[in-house]
């Protein structure tokens, strides 16, 4: 049997509740203050790869030097 997350929406009191799927849409009362709660999304939809990390490659490359332009290279004249 899955285990089902879920946080009250009254004391904010978070539990888990060991339960068949065909229970998964009942409601969860708190153990603590009986208030109805929320049930957490899925830990597997959770973590998520997000690879923005993309190195730009150094500008310019070439003669190696900083006077590189259309006129020629200042390093290789
Ligand atoms: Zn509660």
């Amino acid at each position: 049997m899955p285990i089902y997350e879920y946080t009250c929406t009254a004391c904010d009191h978070e539990f888990d509740k060991l339960r068949r799927i065909s229970q998964m849409d009942e409601e969860a009362p708190c153990p603590i203050c009986e208030a109805e709660s929320e049930r957490q999304l899925s830990v597997f939809s959770a973590f998520t790869s997000n690879d923005s990390g993309v190195m730009s490659a150094v500008a310019g490359g070439g003669g190696g030097c900083a006077g590189c332009g259309p006129n020629g290279c200042g390093c290789a004249g």
